[in-house]
């Protein structure tokens, strides 16, 4: 039987079929050894279609045959399957951008036949709880999701029009001119952890935003599905990207399940 891995930089993910239910599951990078446990539970005779930048050094943990497949190419095809199965309002347009925000952020321009990556950025996942970390001390991945939306960092930066003072800017001034730019306002106020999250989390959702709607205009196309773990039960952050794309004119997609779009579609290789 079939068992579909993504393992990425930091979560591993399980894609799984019973009958024609999907087990979906994330294990920590950092736990590693209990992939070769979970699926000794549930699987005989497993056959492992394995993807993700640390697929290497996982397969070299587990006792069955593996299979390698491509990353992208896997992330890709899982999009598009899970889009028709779990995403029932979804206007399935021909072409669309796929944005995965995972340790880093890949992007990727998917036609009716084809796929292909056309960029990515650092700034992903792992700049969220880095920099959240090295500006606070803290680390749990919970409790920066709870301050980060608790907090307001917006006077962390400087915008349009905190520039053109004494002008009318020649775009919207409530554009964010400068993530962190705000020195004089950081001398002058006093800031909370949840504030320097908060900051944190939305220079990476505009960040993002921006890269995919530039890619999304260059290539022709309107719509942007945003993936990866970095968007599970973190609802701040789709606000932030989902507004800021409409505001753009794109229209963005949170694919239910998409952080296991690397497994599902390594599960579904041929
Ligand atoms: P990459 O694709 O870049 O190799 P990855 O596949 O491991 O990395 P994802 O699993 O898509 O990446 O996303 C990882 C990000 O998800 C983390 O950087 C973090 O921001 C967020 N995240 C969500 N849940 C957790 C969790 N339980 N522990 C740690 N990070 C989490
Ligand atoms: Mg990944």
């Amino acid at each position: 039987e079939v068992v579909g891995i993504d393992a990425g930089g930091t979560l591993i993910k399980i894609a799984y079929r019973v009958n024609d239910e999907w087990e979906l599951q994330k294990i920590p990078l950092a736990d590693m050894g209990k992939v070769r446990t979970w699926i000794e539970e549930r699987v005989d005779n497993p056959v492992i279609h394995i993807t993700g930048g640390k697929a290497e050094t996982l397969r070299k943990s587990l006792p069955w045959p593996t299979e390698p497949i491509s990353e992208f190419e896997a992330t890709c095809k899982g999009v598009s399957y899970l889009r028709k199965r779990f995403n029932e309002n979804d206007r399935h347009e021909d072409t669309y951008i796929i944005t995965n925000v995972g340790t880093g952020t890949s992007i990727h321009f998917a036609g009716p036949e084809e796929y292909e990556r056309v960029g990515g950025s650092g700034m992903g996942g792992g700049t969220l709880i880095g920099l959240s970390y090295l500006l606070t001390g803290i680390d749990a991945y919970e409790d920066i999701l709870r301050l980060g939306k608790e907090g307001d960092g917006r006077s962390l930066n400087v915008k349009v029009k905190d520039i053109y003072t004494d002008e009318e800017p020649p775009i919207s001034g409530d554009l964010t001119a400068s993530n962190f730019g705000n020195i004089m306002n950081m001398r002058n106020n006093k800031y909370e952890d949840k504030d320097y999250i908060a900051a944190v989390v939305r220079m990476i959702g505009e960040t993002i935003t921006t890269m995919s709607v530039q890619m999304a205009d260059r290539l022709n196309t309107d719509s942007i599905v945003y993936i990866g773990s970095t968007f599970d039960k973190h609802d701040h952050l789709k606000e932030i990207i989902g507004g800021y794309t409409e505001l753009r004119g794109k229209a963005p997609c949170f694919l239910p399940y998409g952080e296991f779009s690397g497994a599902v579609g390594a599960y579904m290789h041929e």
